[in-house]
């Protein structure tokens, strides 16, 4: 008996994120034939060569261990599989390109998905299961929570904080905080792409321009 690994969501996110794990267990010398999506509304048996399986499918498949990357982009989606992959003995599997540039003292939690062509520099701390899409930085002196979600292209600058669930969209900038001052952005907020961040963003609060500013809702 083998482990398994899965890739939990088989829709653009998870497409984008199994030739990675792919690559990961073949460097490891684990057969392609361990790994498989996991879906809950699978609408194919089968993609880009791969089974989708159900999760009880996938709990059901012998194996000596289970892992699963969570890799939907809707955080409170990720949140509610992360429960339920604990409950069932399911153990947080991260995912990382082979050209991810990690720096000095990077303390990054479980489950994280790292694209092709990230950088995280030193001293960050990052929770559990951040998604960083292609080309997205992490900079120095960054504390970022559990379930936040880069989508490509996003620069997060030195001295920032970034709380739970926040989501970041592709090609924002994130101005650099200070020591001691660092930007903050609120737990759950949302950046809209292309948005220049230059101050903090309350929780909850969607931003988008240059300079990102509160989106009033017509
Ligand atoms: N999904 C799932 N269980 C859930 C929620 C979503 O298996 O509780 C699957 C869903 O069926 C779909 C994928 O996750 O195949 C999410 O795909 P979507 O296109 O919405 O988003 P993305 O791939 O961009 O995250």
């Amino acid at each position: 008996m083998q482990p398994l690994f899965g890739v939990y969501g088989a829709s653009g996110c998870g497409r984008g994120v199994m030739p990675l794990a792919r690559m990961q267990l073949q460097k490891l010398g684990i057969s392609a034939d361990s790994l498989v999506f996991i879906d809950d509304n699978p609408e194919a048996v089968n993609v880009n060569g791969h089974p989708i399986l159900s999760y009880r499918s996938f709990l059901e498949r012998k194996a000596t261990e289970r892992y699963a990357v969570l890799a939907i982009a809707n955080s409170k989606v990720r949140e509610q599989l992360a429960s339920r992959c604990a409950n069932d003995g399911v153990r947080p599997w991260t995912i990382a390109a082979s050209n991810v540039v990690t720096m000095d003292d990077v303390n990054l939690g479980a489950g994280a998905i790292l694209s092709p062509f990230v950088t995280l520099t030193s001293n960050i701390h990052i929770g559990q299961h951040f998604h960083a899409n292609l080309y997205s930085y992490v900079e120095h002196d960054c504390v970022i929570g559990d379930y936040v979600t880069f989508a490509p292209g996003v620069k997060c600058n030195g001295n920032v904080v970034i709380e739970d669930h926040a989501y970041i969209g592709a090609g924002a900038v994130i101005r650099q905080g200070r020591p001691g001052r660092p930007l903050v952005i609120g737990c759950g907020a949302v950046i809209g792409m292309g948005a220049v961040v230059t101050r903090d963003v309350p929780p909850g609060v969607t931003v988008a321009g240059n300079p990102a500013k509160p989106l009033v809702r017509g």
